[in-house]
């Protein structure tokens, strides 16, 4: 009966071991719930165990769930790729968005933002591994699309996002995730005032607080298996 909060507990678990190993504090890791493929059921479940945090990939979807548990004080995520025609829903409903890898998306959500909502936050996606099928800005990228991404007015930089190429060996996590680290530390050297490294899912979410997540995002082991879609 209570599957979801049980699992909620037993990655809280983690959490906690892995922020005590790297020495940092556990308030320094937030857990996004990554909700895809998951009915409003499961989501309401998770949240009534105290999540608050949920991931979205999809956005008709996402609107779908969003409708159904609107009377929930969520706060919502969007880590999907994007397509130019979707930015004005995503801007409107999310409070922040992990996937942006190209200025083109950037300026309409920027654009598109209801100014009373405040700035929307923004992640750049890197594609840490430079996988052919992957989305995200590559590293040599990263650095002009984050000077311009900071200048826009309705969205707020917070930081990077990475999907590592998997890998099962925890030295191989840990030296992407490091490598992502120190995009950012680079960015930061260039003045900007970033926050957040959202890395680390359900397989590698240790090696990612190693080398410094401040956000992990976390499915399979909240959830369990997908929904076929
Ligand atoms: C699906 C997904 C996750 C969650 O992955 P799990 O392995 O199920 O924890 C995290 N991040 C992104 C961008 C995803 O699409």
């Amino acid at each position: 009966m209570h599957m979801i909060a049980d699992k909620l507990m037993q990655v809280e678990a983690r959490l906690q071991q892995a922020s005590h190993s790297a020495h940092r504090p556990r308030d320094a890791i937030a857990l996004l719930a990554v909700s895809k493929t998951q009915p409003p059921a499961r989501l309401r479940e998770a949240y009534s165990a105290g999540q608050r945090r949920f991931g979205e990939n999809y956005l008709q979807e996402a609107q779908d769930k969003q409708q159904a548990l609107a009377d929930l004080a969520i706060e919502w995520h969007f880590i999907g790729p994007i397509q130019s025609n979707k930015t004005q829903a995503i801007a409107q409903a999310f409070d922040w968005v992990h996937s942006v890898d190209r200025l083109k998306i950037a300026r309409r959500l920027s654009e598109q933002r209801p100014p009373e909502a405040g700035p929307l936050n923004i992640c750049l996606q890197v594609n840490i591994d430079g996988e052919a099928t992957k989305s995200g800005a590559s590293p040599e990228a990263l650095p002009a699309l984050a000077l311009a991404v900071a200048e826009l007015p309705n969205l707020r930089l917070r930081g990077l996002m990475a999907i590592p190429a998997p890998c099962t060996d925890p030295e191989a996590q840990r030296q992407a995730f490091a490598r992502v680290r120190a995009l950012k530390d680079a960015l930061q050297a260039q003045g900007l005032a970033l926050d957040t490294l959202s890395m680390g899912m359900s397989g590698d979410l240790e090696a990612a607080i190693a080398e410094g997540a401040t956000l992990v995002r976390v499915g399979t082991d909240i959830f369990g298996p997908r929904m076929a879609r």
